[in-house]
């Protein structure tokens, strides 16, 4: 099943101190996609066979008149629709419901917050119940992504949305973008496969990328990146994430066994984070040598 996280702008009203989709150099001058262009590349996709689309990358409520009109374009080719929203046009349950029935009558499927301890220093949390009970009235399927780091700080975020009742996910922060700067606290959790689904993404300047988080910021190989739509279709790019070896070791054999088989040690792993490990060994033009030669022999026998 092909999915995609589908950037239109990387433009935002506010400025997360977490945020991995910042490039500060972009952020002060925004990259947005041409509306015509973006609804040529989701008929493209829908031709491709891509069955799902959350529309992310800056604030899509910021551009929502052309949101509508590329959900209406999914719902018509029958594409799954989701969007990542920050939740600031939720500012009362009035106006949180005239929004959401708009989404929903142009066929919106599902509708993701972003809540965290970031986020919340920009926008009162009470906008994450609006817009979930004006989900849930407009039969909207929803989530909250709760963006942590597993800091004690968090807890009172967490408790909010236990005591809303509101249906949440803890999502761990990604240390890339503007949080690549934070002090990261070592991880000692279960030795896990850490296996990847690796949806790609599209950035606004029609770059297409085989990761959508950490893995676009991998600057010193780019080894994420797949090319741009300017020169190449939305299914060459597709076949070109789906045929290569490597990633296909992320997704089916997991980040944690690739590690072991590279040399790091089991005590490591268990201290990193995935994209941590990902940045380690894919970032690093030796290591990439190294390990693109054994996914083409040895490392997809290292299985149990
Ligand atoms: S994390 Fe989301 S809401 Fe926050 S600045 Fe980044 S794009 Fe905007
Ligand atoms: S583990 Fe690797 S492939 Fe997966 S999201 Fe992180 S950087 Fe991307």
């Amino acid at each position: 099943m092909r999915k995609i996280a589908f950037g239109y702008s990387t433009r935002c009203n506010i400025k997360c101190s977490h945020c991995v989709a910042a490039d500060d150099s972009q952020q002060s001058r925004p990259v947005k996609m041409d509306l015509e262009r973006a609804k040529e590349i989701i008929l493209e996709m829908g031709e491709a066979g891509v069955t799902g689309i959350s529309f992310t990358a800056g604030e899509p409520f910021i551009y929502f008149d052309d949101l509508l009109q590329l959900i209406t374009l999914c719902h018509k080719l029958q594409i799954y629709s989701r969007v990542v929203t920050n939740s600031y046009w939720a500012s009362s349950p009035e106006k949180a419901g005239e929004r959401l029935g708009k989404l929903k009558d142009h066929g919106l499927c599902q509708l993701r917050m972003s809540f965290s301890r970031w986020h919340q220093q920009h926008v009162p949390r009470q906008n994450i119940v609006h817009a979930a009970k004006g989900c849930i009235k407009n039969n909207i399927d929803y989530f909250i992504s709760f963006v942590t780091d597993f800091s004690e700080e968090d807890d009172t975020y967490e408790q909010f949305l236990r005591d809303n009742t509101l249906k949440f996910f803890p999502e761990p922060v990604i240390y890339a973008g503007r949080a690549d700067g934070f002090t990261q606290k070592p991880l000692f959790t279960d030795y896990q496969d850490n296996r990847c689904a690796m949806n790609p993404y599209l950035a606004p300047d029609l770059t297409m990328y085989a990761c959508c988080d950490a893995g676009s910021h991998f600057t010193t190989t780019n080894y994420f990146k797949l090319g741009n739509l300017k020169d190449q279709s939305i299914d060459a790019l597709f076949c070109k994430s789906e045929n290569n070896q490597l990633y296909n070791c992320i997704r089916n054999i997991g980040i944690s066994t690739i590690a072991s088989f590279a040399g790091f040690s089991a005590r490591e792993i268990v201290t990193l984070r995935k994209c941590e490990l990902c940045k380690k060994m894919f970032d690093s033009p030796d290591s990439l040598e190294r390990l693109e030669k054994a996914a083409a022999t040895d490392l997809p026998r290292w299985i149990r």
